[in-house]
Order: C-alpha cells, then structure tokens, then sequence
C-alpha cells in the first residue's frame, strides 16, 4: 500500500472546521439551532428495559475542570455516560460526582457506567466503594469488569456471586465487561456465563466484517446483551493518513458529513448495537458527534461500499486485537497487542500520555525490554500482515 503523508488526524480536522462548521455538517443551515433543539436517538439496552442514548460519553478526560461538556451533553439528550476507576486519576468520577453535588436531580436521568480493573471480588468491591464516593452516588446503572483479556478473567463463580450481592444491595443495576482484546472469544462466550447484561467492545468498520465477530455479536444480541461500541474510528498503530484516508474525506464532505461521522454512521445502522462511547472531551466533538447520531441522511450502498473496501485496503494500517494468535505464537511473553493499542493511543489519537500510560500497564519492565525480544514468530502469524518487530522496535524508541 503506498501511503501519502499528509498528517491529517480526527484532532486537525476539528481544528480546521471549527466548532460551528463541524457541528454543522449533516444538519445543514441553521444547524447550530437545530442541535439545540434535537436530541440523540434512543434504542433498547439488550433485554435490561432501559433506554440509552445512542451516543455515550466517553468520560477519559479530567471532567473536574470540564463540567460543560457535561451539561451540553445533557442538553443534547446524551445521558449515557462513561467513566472508571482509573480514568484520569480518578479525576474523571470525581468530575461526574462534582456535577451531581451541584445538580442532584440529574443524577436519576442518567445511565451510569463504571468499571474496575481488577479480577477477585474483595478487590472489585475495594474500587466500587471508592467509585461510588468519587461519584457521589450510591449505585451505578451498570458495572464493568474493565478490559478483559479472556473470558476467564469474568467467568468465575466467585465473580458471579459477588454481581448477584451487589445488585441485591443495590449497588450496580447491571454487570458486564469491556474488551478490546480477542474481543469475539470474549463475546461468543458471554451468553453461556448466565449473568452478563452488558459489554462494550472495540467494534468499527474494519471488525464489523470479521465473520467470528458478527457471530459473537448476533450471540450476544440474541441472548439480550446490551452491546456498546467503541473505539469506532478504526484507528490503528500506524497511522492511516493514506490517499485512500484523504478521498474517503471528500466523498463524505461533498455529501455534508465528516469521515469521522460516517464511520460512527456506519456503526449505528448495525441496530443490534445499543450504542457507541465516544471520548468527547471538548464540545466541538460532542457537538459533531450528536449531530451524526441525529442525522436524517442515511450512508447510501456505495458509501458501505467504499468503507468496506478503505478497510480492506489498510487492514496493514490495523491491530484486530486477536492478541491469542501473535501472544502465543511468542508462548505470552510479551503484551504484543496492548503496545499495539499504545501505537494507536500515540498515533491515531495523537494522545502520547494515554499512549505512555498504557504501556506502563502492559509492561512494567519498560518499553526499552522490547528492544531484547525476536517477534519474527509473531509477525509470521498475525492476520493482519503488521510489521510487529518495526512497530515494537518504534514503540519503545518513542515512548521511552
Ligand atoms: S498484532 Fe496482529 S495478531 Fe496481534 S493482535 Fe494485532 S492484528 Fe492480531
């Protein structure tokens, strides 16, 4: 694939637009007062009974010092908010519980999520507790086991024991995890465990097309799971700026929607997907992002079309998260698809800190033990052809 470098990026293109000309797009003129006016869709959470907007906000940013995006959120009918323990320092549940001190009846409207990265009942309870006092609430709509590597890290009795107490107290309406690692054994196993309510997963318009995982997610869907995208943009270690990239921008432009709100567009006409978590740390993006949850106008065949085959033609540029096929084949000694999302976070999202940060997770000896391992037998069985000895090579170099 021959790429262009042309250093486009979800950020640039907000700042070229502006906050009025992209929160215009897809509504036409006067749209700033039609935003105002309108609200995002709602559909069904899997079989729980409650209605969530489309649109989730995604809360990994400091929310203290950003109570507006907050109650434009509100405003524009996105109540279905994300946070977790370790989001920001805790800086992001705290700013949520800030805006619920200053506005106690809010609380009730919203549908609240959080999650704890630990893995045994004492130590889920130990992050709930200060979760719920972050949040200055005593319950969260739904929970979250967070970031899953397998379905053994939540399929445990001790685990669905703990849920079963939790919910009976009140604590938690809802039990669930969230995935972005072999995400399709993760959500092909969920119905069979008897106590998942919802999930929220990697899943865009690269991954929808992967047969494994619309089977786990028609699974999940029949069993009545509540399923939340994320990580809808596609975005991968090596940074799509390709000419492809470029073209499929104007073809969306032309017809009054970003690239970036096609490829949300595209997510939310799989209907089995409840909703899409979006981070939203600053309003231009809300603003843009409500208003493709809002759109009248429809992606055409063609539009899927050219999305399918953009995804096909940088499938090199992306990490499919099937950590089981390049962590065995190096019988799991290094977090091949963890640095891979670090790639992104740096990359994609030009967010180096959160890149930094989750690869201090993934690897406590430091980026720099890369440098020391042969992932020749990795990159001869990753689907997805990445070169992961350059891209493991160029991760410690530059989040050293
Ligand atoms: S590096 Fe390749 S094999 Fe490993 S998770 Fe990513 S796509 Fe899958």
């Amino acid at each position: 694939m021959t790429q262009k470098k042309t250093g486009a990026s979800r950020r640039d293109f907000f700042k070229t637009m502006g906050a009025a000309g992209a929160a215009s797009l897809l509504l036409g003129p006067g749209s700033a007062l039609a935003a105002e006016t309108m609200t995002a869709p709602r559909r069904p959470f899997g079989n729980s009974g409650v209605q969530v907007s489309t649109l989730s906000l995604g809360g990994m940013f400091d929310i203290v010092t950003n109570q507006l995006v907050l109650h434009q959120a509100l405003k524009l009918g996105v109540d279905y908010w994300d946070t977790a323990y370790s989001y920001t320092g805790g800086r992001s549940e705290e700013g949520i519980g800030r805006y619920f001190t200053r506005f106690p009846k809010v609380r009730e409207r919203i549908f609240l999520v959080t999650k704890a990265h630990r893995r045994t009942p004492e130590d889920l309870q130990e992050q709930l507790e200060e979760s719920l006092q972050r949040l200055k609430t005593s319950y969260v709509d739904l929970f979250f086991v967070h970031a899953i590597r397998e379905p053994g890290d939540v399929n445990q009795p001790e685990i669905k024991a703990w849920a079963a107490k939790m919910k009976k107290q009140g604590k938690i309406k809802l039990f669930g995890f969230s995935t972005h690692r072999n995400m399709a054994e993760c959500l092909a196993a969920a119905p069979g465990m008897g106590f998942i309510d919802g999930i929220m997963m990697t899943y865009n318009y690269r991954i929808m097309h992967d047969k494994d995982m619309n089977q786990a997610v028609e699974a999940c869907h029949k069993a009545g799971i509540g399923l939340t995208a994320m990580k809808t943009q596609g975005g991968g270690p090596v940074a799509d700026d390709s000419e492809g990239e470029m073209q499929l921008g104007g073809r969306f432009l032309k017809k009054g929607f970003s690239p970036f709100q096609a490829k949300m567009m595209a997510i939310w006409e799989d209907q089995r997907i409840a909703a899409i978590c979006s981070q939203m740390p600053n309003l231009t993006i809300l603003q843009a992002n409500a208003a493709a949850s809002m759109s009248r106008t429809a992606l055409s065949a063609g539009d899927r079309r050219a999305l399918a085959a953009h995804a096909r033609a940088t499938a090199g540029c992306y990490c499919a998260g099937c950590a089981g096929i390049c962590e065995d084949a190096l019988d799991g000694v290094a977090p091949v698809a963890d640095v891979m999302r670090g790639l992104m976070y740096a990359r994609s999202h030009r967010d180096l800190e959160l890149a930094r940060q989750t690869l201090a997770e993934a690897l406590p000896a430091g980026p720099e033990a890369l440098l020391a391992m042969d992932f020749s037998p990795a990159q001869a069985a990753c689907p997805q052809g990445l070169p992961i000895a350059r891209l493991m090579r160029e991760a410690a170099e530059e989040m050293a």
